[in-house]
């Protein structure tokens, strides 16, 4: 991104007819062959052919391989996450935007089997509540950016880089799993159907939860120690006894922001504005990026978060992304804001 260069109301695109949402000739970050390609752009063909309105896009990527998808977007909000936690952040952003915004948001969770492992109970608990997001759960039965190891979706005898005379302990069936808890639309495919898209634009038009379990290869890992093909994949799920296509869909249960409306009616929920006080002005007539950085340990996020209050108290728009290692108190440390006189949408690399 260049600080400074913001998509604003006026400046970004109305929802006339687009070929793609990705960036321009997109360089996919994948090994040849890979799943997480097809995926991607089955899910671009999906957003074309809904026609959506790139600022009510928002894609939430998870760790692993699929986590590098973020960049391939320009048009459409993109939110990287912590490990198995993309959908708790999708989930929040749906529900602060269906009580406190203009509803519109279409959450796209883009998560592996290991993030799907890992946040395994974030998944759970928004079909429970049945959220409006869809996840799209690329399975490839292994950790693949950590070296191949098995995963809880790994299939009875499959080799990996820790099973290595083939798995012993019986796959998580995720779509039985969030189908259990409530999930309203659940839909199982692999990453070279044809009809992905239509089945993916089903997802996200469904008013719910809806998880779609999408199987393709990692060449890297899968075929080299199973010597597996597409077909090889269809025989693995067929002898797991595991159907495909859309499993099941549930149209009478309400979406979770719609019971907690009736619950809570508006007048009973604060607005955004009613959280913030306007005291003082400010001469801003474009938006303006900045830059602060300098060592863990020395408040850089903590001044730029000052600096974003500042700038709300005095009627402006902000955002800050920060970015420092996990470790905390040595290294580097880094803030990006942008202040703005009109709404940010998202930021244009
Ligand atoms: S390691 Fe596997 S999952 Fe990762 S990019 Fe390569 S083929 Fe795809």
């Amino acid at each position: 991104m260049k600080a400074g260069e913001f998509f604003t109301p006026g400046a970004m695109g109305t929802i006339e007819a687009r070929s793609t949402y990705f960036v321009d000739n997109p360089q996919f970050p994948y090994c040849k062959g890979c799943g997480h390609t097809q995926i991607l752009r089955a899910l671009d063909q999906a957003l074309v052919k809904l026609r959506l309105d790139p600022a009510e896009i928002e894609v939430t990527t998870d760790i692993g391989c699929v986590g590098l998808a973020d960049a391939l977007f320009k048009n459409a909000h993109t939110v990287h996450t912590t490990h198995g936690r993309s959908t708790a952040f999708a989930a929040g952003t749906i529900i602060a935007d269906r009580i406190l915004g203009k509803g519109k948001l279409k959450a796209i969770v883009m998560i592996g089997d290991g993030g799907a492992m890992i946040g395994l109970l974030h998944l759970v608990q928004a079909a429970q509540m049945n959220v409006d997001l869809t996840v799209l759960l690329h399975n490839n039965f292994v950790f693949a950016m950590t070296g191949g190891q098995s995963s809880a979706f790994s299939p009875l005898g499959f080799v990996t880089t820790t099973m290595p005379r083939g798995g012993i302990v019986p796959p998580l069936d995720i779509c039985e799993t969030v189908q259990s808890c409530g999930a309203g639309f659940v839909a199982r495919k692999f990453a070279t159907d044809r009809d992905l898209p239509a089945t993916i634009a089903e997802a996200i038009t469904y008013p719910g939860f809806a998880l779609l379990e999408v199987i393709g290869l990692c060449p890297v890992y899968a075929t080299r120690l199973n010597k597996l093909s597409g077909s090889g994949l269809k025989q693995i799920v067929e002898s797991q006894g595991r159907r495909t296509g859309v499993l099941f869909r549930r149209d009478n249960r309400k979406e979770f922001t719609l019971v907690y409306r009736e619950k809570f009616p508006p007048r009973d929920v604060p607005t955004a504005e009613s959280f913030i006080t306007v005291n003082f002005s400010h001469n801003l007539t474009k938006p303006v990026g900045l830059i602060i950085t300098g060592t863990s340990g020395e408040r850089v996020q903590s001044s730029a978060k000052l600096l974003c209050q500042a700038a709300v108290m005095s009627g402006l728009q902000t955002t800050q992304k920060n970015d420092n290692p996990v470790t905390q108190g040595t290294g580097f440390s880094l803030s990006e804001v942008c202040l703005s006189p009109r709404p940010i949408l998202y930021l244009r690399r």
